[in-house]
């Protein structure tokens, strides 16, 4: 599936040039002119890479990416923000936003666009590879194998889709129902429950005696694949 970009300007001149790379490089492109719009489009499309303006109408950049980084869900979203001069970019940086990389203002489209790929190789590297690796689990795409550490781990289908999902977002939480969105089809229909259900049989697979649980379980906000931080 194409890496999904959300791009966050509003100067049309500035987001018509970036789209138009992004588009012929291979990603799916989404716009959004100011703060609101952008954080309902993370909610509603949930993309993969988030480029974003620091200057803005009303909520700036800066805080765009702030209240994304504060929310559960978002924190593990890569964020590249758009600056206007170098001392901005030095000034964002200094404000610590929370951004994964920052490109300042003027760019040339194609190193936009190698940063994203840069980006997504160290925050997704799943978008570009045939194995998935998260700590010590490793998922071969091409053969169907799943090892933890030495131990070949053995899944049933939908296990192994839905531990797919979670190896190509690390630490991003997925509710109930945004898993059975992705993993299960947007036209089926079950019950949320049924993915508790198969994450107790993902965890009873992946999880050896004395091993840690990599699945963590967000109280009210639903599962991510994350190491414990204590
Ligand atoms: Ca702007």
């Amino acid at each position: 599936m194409k890496p999904s970009v959300l791009l966050v300007e509003d100067e049309h001149a500035i987001s018509s040039l970036v789209r138009y790379n992004l588009e012929s490089q291979g990603f799916r492109v989404r716009e959004a002119t100011d703060g609101d719009e952008a954080l309902d489009l993370v909610r509603e499309e949930r993309p993969d890479l988030v480029i974003l303006d620091w200057m803005l109408p009303s909520v700036s950049g800066l805080e765009v990416c702030r209240s994304l980084r504060r929310s559960k869900q978002n924190k593990g979203l890569p964020i590249i923000m758009l600056t206007a001069r170098a001392e901005e970019e030095d000034r964002v940086r200094g404000l610590d936003s929370g951004a994964d990389d920052y490109v300042t203002k003027p760019f040339s489209p194609s190193e936009l666009v190698a940063r994203v790929r840069a980006v997504l190789r160290r925050t997704r590297p799943a978008l570009s590879e045939s194995r998935l690796t998260y700590a010590d689990i490793e998922m071969e795409l091409d053969t169907y194998r799943v090892r933890r550490g030495d131990r070949p781990v053995h899944l049933g289908p939908t296990e192994f889709r839905l531990l797919r999902h979670l190896l190509e977002h690390p630490r991003r939480v997925f509710s109930r129902e945004q898993l059975l969105d992705s993993v299960w089809g947007p036209d089926i229909c079950v019950e949320p429950r049924t993915v508790d259900v198969h994450i107790r049989r993902l965890r009873k697979a992946l999880n050896g005696p004395g091993e840690l649980d990599l699945i963590r379980t967000v109280r009210s906000a639903g599962y991510a694949l994350e190491v414990a931080e204590n």
